[in-house]
């Protein structure tokens, strides 16, 4: 991946995404992931949104690292089938999921189960995914 501009430049508009780890509740699944958090992140109302609680936030799927847990991830999906709820299958915690983006694919980060941060300070923006 190429980044634009020069850490030199002090006009950029656009952060440089920060590498977090998250994962599981158990510690079965473990990622790491880059992330740019000073945008906000999306409370979705849809159905599945509304009932576990996740602040996603979304990045190309080669920002997103599995380091541990393939095997203990059951995948769930839904309606149009999209996207790939994954949770643990020791936990119970969905702390990503995988789809198809506009611009290819995508992976939603739980934010709430990034390492070394209060997903309750961060910024965040509703979205209407129960209308879609
Ligand atoms: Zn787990």
């Amino acid at each position: 991946m190429t980044r634009r501009g020069s850490s030199l430049c002090p006009e950029r508009d656009f952060a440089v995404p920060t590498t977090y780890r998250g994962g599981c509740h158990c510690g079965a699944v473990r990622y790491r992931v880059d992330v740019d958090l000073s945008k906000p992140v999306l409370q979705c109302n849809c159905s599945i949104c509304s009932r576990t609680g996740a602040l996603l936030s979304f990045v190309p799927a080669n920002a997103f690292t599995l380091e541990e847990g393939e095997d203990s991830l059951t995948d769930y999906q839904f309606g149009k089938k999209n996207i790939h709820h994954l949770f643990c299958k020791v936990c119970g915690v969905r702390s990503f999921a995988r789809g198809q983006g506009p611009s290819g694919p995508m992976a939603a980060i739980n934010t709430r189960c990034l390492e070394d941060l209060d997903a309750t300070t961060l910024q965040v923006q509703h979205f209407d995914g129960k209308s879609r």
